[in-house]
């Protein structure tokens, strides 16, 4: 397995790659890698890619101020392991932020409407951090197919619509999310939660489920699905950020007809979880 801690010898790697006729595959993560973040290197496998790179890097630019960019795990040398064990043909993984943004990175990439409520309403400079690292790894990578996890759902829709404006040419695909068996969804950051918080974390996707059951049940008035959850998490999590059902592809409000989706985050002590599910059609 090749890594790399500088952004030249990737494009190099990569362009031979392409030389070589094999189709680049791309996964960015920050790290802290768990059997979620491995789907996403089968998931590139079966969409055909023949030079697969995972990318590690804790991204300054997506983390606000107070939020947890010291605190984040970056077990490298068990990532680099994982990363062998699954096959990865090559991380690029930079030790310093410089190799991102040296002196003088003035540049942002910013995707508006899809990057609006939600997520995007309660870390208003989120999105365009991620916006701008994807952007720059698609750059340095110039992959055919680049995979994302539904557990950011949003994040997937606004990097689909990055790339679509763009006119980048790699596919963007998104994987569905792995659970653990009580269904909490895996994230970096489960690691934070207590013993006791970890058996309280269930009631998130507990409460998405409870609204797919009833979904599929036939009940479509939204307002009443959104309710019951947010009751259900306000019982457990110490602050609950949104419940909301929207449509998948413009996240607002949805009308008869759209693909829905449930998304939720909330907190439990320090610790704050997003997780979602896809609904159906409305
Ligand atoms: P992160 O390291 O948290 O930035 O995540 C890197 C990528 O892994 C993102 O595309 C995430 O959506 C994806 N991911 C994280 N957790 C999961 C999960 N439980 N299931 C599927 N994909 C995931």
């Amino acid at each position: 397995m090749l890594i790399f801690e500088d952004k030249a010898a990737l494009r190099l790697a990569c362009e031979e790659a392409r030389r070589e006729g094999k189709r680049v595959g791309l996964v960015p993560t920050m790290g802290a890698l768990h059997a979620g973040h491995l789907s996403l290197v089968e998931t590139a496998r079966d969409q055909g890619a023949e030079f697969l790179v995972l990318t590690i890097f804790v991204n300054p630019l997506q983390f606000a101020e107070g939020e947890d960019l010291d605190d984040y795990p970056r077990p490298r040398e068990e990532d680099l392991a994982a990363c062998r064990e699954a096959g990865v043909d090559a991380v690029f993984a930079p030790v310093s932020k410089n190799e991102m943004y040296p002196a003088g990175y003035s540049t942002r990439v910013i995707v508006e409407g899809v990057t609006a409520p939600l997520e995007g309403a309660f870390r208003p400079t989120h999105f365009e951090g991620v916006t701008t690292i994807v952007t720059k790894l698609l750059n340095l990578a110039a992959p055919c197919v680049a995979v994302f996890g539904k557990k950011d759902y949003q994040q997937w829709r606004t990097i689909e619509r990055l790339a679509a404006d763009l006119e980048i040419p790699a596919e963007v695909v998104g994987a569905p999310i792995v659970r653990e068996a009580d269904g909490l969804a895996l994230s970096s950051r489960n690691r934070y939660l207590s013993e006791e918080e970890r058996e309280k974390a269930v009631t998130l996707s507990r409460a998405l489920q409870r609204a797919k059951a009833r979904f599929e049940a036939g009940e479509r008035d939204t307002a009443s699905l959104e309710a019951a959850a947010l009751e259900q998490l306000r019982g457990t999590f110490d602050s609950v950020d949104y419940v909301r059902i929207v449509g998948a592809s413009h996240f607002y409000a949805p009308k008869a007809g759209d693909e829905a989706v449930i998304l939720a985050a909330a907190t439990l002590g320090k610790t704050r979880l997003i997780d979602n599910l896809e609904l159906g059609v409305l």
